[in-house]
């Protein structure tokens, strides 16, 4: 008791950890900022490679448009034996503006024979262009580079006519058109990004908070729960875990309020019955200590205190069977036949029974046998035909009978006393439940022993009813699986 206290007051002093600090270390903020990660790395990959993607193909499709061009004005000189300024002037005019930034034809020394640029032309002078000096070479150069959001595009040719080489030409395009599409293009996915990377923060934590709080309310309740309040109850709307463990939550405290109500019930039920015995006995002993009395009724209130030790020992034995019931596991069932634990019950009930008139009668061949411990089947046995021979008339008569069918063994325990109203019947089987409570005090009943029946007759999965016998008296009907059947049902 000690302990306990001092554990609950513990818990009580013990500080409480703050919203913040028990957020921080949620689950959730973990599972919330894996998702975040996860996000951020996603995007910041398609960052990088949407881009690169578009900018590789922009570069192939600007080498492809140079090399056609290059191709096409190449082709323009290819009826030359020679060129001059005069010629390439002509042949330059002659085709199609190429929308270059700049073009060069050079002869086969790499004198500059055009330029299309006319501040600082290169006309008439060496071009030193590496891209001139590989074409000369006799190699076709083609590339496109992108820096500083400028695609530059150059293109050298060989020029030749009749196998021989008359020149080269060389092609120079800037575009930043494309390359301010490709810029506008990653800024705009960019800040696409960090916005979706913002909301999936915000959401993330939303939800975590929400989360963490629903499960610190269970949390809460539980500690409640533990405290001894089953009142507290979860709110259980919507399918999610958390709703269904608050279902669950709210069943198990409905469950702890019932069986904490049935445990006070008892409790208060046992005292109340451990009571009356005692307080006779106070009664009497006090009455035969005060009181002058002859030796024949000392005697007789020696012998009721008797009788009331007898109550209290009975009783307390019925108690520790119902405790022994609730807490201890069935004992393991076998095939007992019926025939010599009926007839052990009525050779011990015979003083009894004799002393109030009763005859003790059985009806059971030797091949009836049932599945079940063999001291429950004695127990039960014993509380009915007990209470055939507590509650009956003097010249009654208890009888048991047992029928075999291919399912069960029935055994009825049947008596010509007062019967059971059909209003009682519903309830006889409850703990301390009595019809007539003087007659069944006077008999020395605490109504306990048709509760031990119940409980006995359910853990070997058997069944226990009750119903008027014909012509007068109660017939309780206990049926009890029969060994065979009950293999025959399990696979
Ligand atoms: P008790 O110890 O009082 O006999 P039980 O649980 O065995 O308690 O029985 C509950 C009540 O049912 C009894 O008080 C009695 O009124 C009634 N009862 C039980 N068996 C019989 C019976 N065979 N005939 C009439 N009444 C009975």
């Amino acid at each position: 008791m000690d302990t306990i206290l001092r554990h609950s007051e513990n818990r009580k002093s013990a500080p409480r950890r703050g919203r913040f600090a028990d957020f921080i270390r949620s689950s959730q903020l973990r599972h919330a900022a894996a998702y975040v990660l996860i996000t951020f790395v996603g995007l910041l990959l398609l960052n990088l490679y949407a881009p690169m993607a578009i900018r590789n193909l922009l570069f192939s499709s600007q080498r492809t448009a140079m090399t056609d061009k290059a191709q096409l004005m190449a082709a323009s000189f290819s009826s030359y034996e020679h060129l001059d300024a005069e010629t390439v002037r002509e042949v330059v005019h002659s085709v199609n503006d190429l929308h270059t930034t700049r073009l060069l034809v050079t002869d086969p020394d790499g004198r500059c024979l055009y330029d299309s640029q006319t501040t600082g032309s290169a006309e008439g002078k060496l071009t030193l262009f590496p891209e001139i000096a590989e074409a000369l070479s006799g190699t076709d150069v083609v590339y496109t580079r992108y820096k500083n959001d400028l695609f530059t595009s150059k293109a050298a040719m060989p020029l030749m006519a009749y196998n021989r080489l008359i020149g080269a030409i060389y092609l120079l395009e800037n575009d930043r058109d494309q390359a301010e599409l490709l810029s506008s293009l990653q800024k705009t996915l960019f800040w696409i990004s960090v916005g979706i990377e913002a909301l999936i923060i915000l959401l993330s934590m939303l939800f975590s908070m929400l989360f963490s709080k629903r499960m610190r309310n269970v949390l809460q309740s539980v500690q409640r729960l533990d405290d001894g309040d089953y009142s507290v109850r979860l709110p259980s709307r919507g399918n999610d875990e958390v709703a269904r463990l608050g279902k669950a939550f709210n069943d198990l405290a409905q469950r702890l309020k019932q069986s904490e109500d049935v445990r006070k019930q008892f409790v208060s039920n046992a005292s109340h019955e451990l009571k009356t015995p005692l307080a006779s006995i106070k009664l009497l002993a006090d009455s035969i200590l005060q009181n002058e009395m002859d030796e024949a009724t000392t005697k007789e209130f020696v012998s009721d205190i008797g009788n009331e030790a007898d109550r209290l020992t009975r009783l307390s034995a019925k108690l520790l069977e119902l405790t022994r019931l609730d807490s201890s596991p069935a004992e393991e069932r076998q095939a007992v036949a019926v025939a010599p634990v009926a007839e052990r019950v009525l050779r011990m009930l015979l003083p009894q029974a004799r002393k109030q008139g009763v005859t003790l009668d059985l009806v059971c061949g030797p091949a009836e046998t049932v599945l079940a411990s063999e001291d429950d089947l004695y127990q039960v046995l014993f509380n009915l035909v007990e209470n055939g021979v507590k509650y009956n008339r003097p010249d009654g008569f208890v009888r048991m009978t047992a029928e075999t069918d291919p399912e069960a063994v029935t055994i009825r325990v049947e008596d010509s006393g007062y019967g059971i109203p059909n209003e009682a019947k519903p309830h006889i089987f409850e703990r301390f439940y009595r019809v007539d409570k003087a007659r069944s005090r006077k008999a020395g009943g605490a109504g306990l022993g048709l509760s031990i029946v119940h409980d006995m007759v359910l853990r070997n999965r058997g069944s226990v009813t009750v119903e008027d016998r014909p012509g007068g008296g109660t017939c309780f009907v206990l049926t009890l699986p029969r060994p065979a059947a009950e293999r025959e049902e399990t696979p």
